[in-house]
């Protein structure tokens, strides 16, 4: 179940030749392989975005940038899976297991392991850290991917969080409605439903993710009072233009996603070839800003390498600031001034 890169799981790829199977295979060794039915289904030929995220590249393994934990999540560490490195909120890895294995993934050091899920003893410390940071107000599941795991699993990891005063709501991060959309079933949703405040943050990269079927879990996860955010991440070739992102942010509005963050691929060993430019990025965001409803755009956030930490990218529309006057940009390119008063001064 691991790894399903086989002979059998590949000839379901049209027009895929020989050869190309056989480096598929070989990448695989080092970078495992697994995707859905579902998902891989969605591929309609070699090279096309469904099959990029999903199927190895040779590329993978003659990649000289990256690191294999360049956001330092493991020097982040208090206890195990527990990641704490901005003041209010921590991060918990519930998994290491997911419905495929994204190329691009940010964890890709941990897929290769065998599969392995938070243990009573590991969520007891995780708990325990919890009661003595009462400065943590919000707890992110992610993974891996958390809807891997057994329903009644997820739900002893959020009733023993929700139980904590202190901690305002619960966010998951999961690629589940995207990627395997059948595992978001009824009872999932009740199970969910009682542990509210709780938002859920889906990863959808392109907009030809969005089917029938995906778009009937988001309405059923929506349906059950959870808000719902989108974390895309920038990937050449797959999704780096304004028309692309534009037609995806569209088509997350209309199933009730909002469009959360637009990340900069993360500086991660055999993830290079899909990196983009900062500069693509804020092109893209520049042409969603202004032309499009203020719903529409993300935030675009880079992850830094060295453990920096997420920093919010943002057009700079302030082309000028002296005494009080500002050169402002508008969307169309067009610069105003705004003079700012200060009543409570007077100036010589
Ligand atoms: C991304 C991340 C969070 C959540 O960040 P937000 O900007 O609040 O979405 C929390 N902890 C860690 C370690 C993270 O990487």
């Amino acid at each position: 179940m691991n790894n399903l890169c086989n002979k059998a799981t590949l000839e379901a790829i049209p027009s895929l030749s020989n050869k190309e199977s056989d480096l598929i295979q070989k990448v695989a060794q080092t970078y495992p392989m697994k995707v859905t039915e579902y998902y891989l289904g969605l591929i309609r030929e070699p090279g096309d975005p469904i099959y990029k995220q999903c199927i190895p590249s040779e590329e993978e393994l003659s990649d000289p940038t990256g690191q294999s934990d360049p956001l330092q999540e493991d020097q982040h560490s208090p206890v195990p899976r527990l990641h704490h490195r901005y003041p209010d909120r921590v991060l918990l890895v519930v998994t290491n297991n997911c419905a495929i294995y994204c190329r691009f993934c940010t964890r890709k050091r941990n897929i290769s392991d065998k599969t392995t899920a938070i243990t009573d003893t590991e969520l007891a410390r995780v708990v325990e850290y919890l009661n003595d940071h009462q400065e943590v107000h919000d707890v992110l599941i992610s993974g891996g991917d958390p809807f891997s795991l057994p329903l009644n699993r997820l739900e002893k990891i959020i009733s023993a969080i929700r139980a904590l005063p202190h901690i305002d709501f619960i966010r998951i991060g999961t690629r589940i409605p995207c990627v395997d959309p059948e595992q978001v079933t009824k009872e999932f949703c009740a199970m969910l439903k009682k542990y509210h405040p709780l938002y859920i943050n889906v990863q959808f990269n392109s907009p030809e993710e969005i089917t029938p079927r995906s778009q009937q879990a988001c309405a059923m996860l929506a349906d059950a009072g959870i808000q719902l955010g989108n974390q895309s991440v920038l990937l050449r070739g797959v999704n780096d233009t304004p028309e692309v992102i534009k037609k995806l942010v569209r088509k997350l509005l209309g199933m009730r996603v909002k469009p959360y963050y637009l990340f900069i691929a993360d500086m991660v060993k055999g993830t290079g070839h899909f990196r983009t430019t900062v500069e693509t990025g804020l092109g893209i965001i520049r042409s969603i800003q202004g032309w499009m409803s203020g719903m529409a755009t993300p935030q675009l956030v880079i992850d830094l390498e060295n453990g920096g930490g997420k920093v919010p990218l943002s057009p700079c529309n302030v082309i000028e600031k002296q005494d009080g006057k500002y050169t402002f940009r508008n969307f169309e390119n067009k610069l105003y001034e705004y003079i700012e008063h200060q009543p409570s001064q007077t100036r010589s």
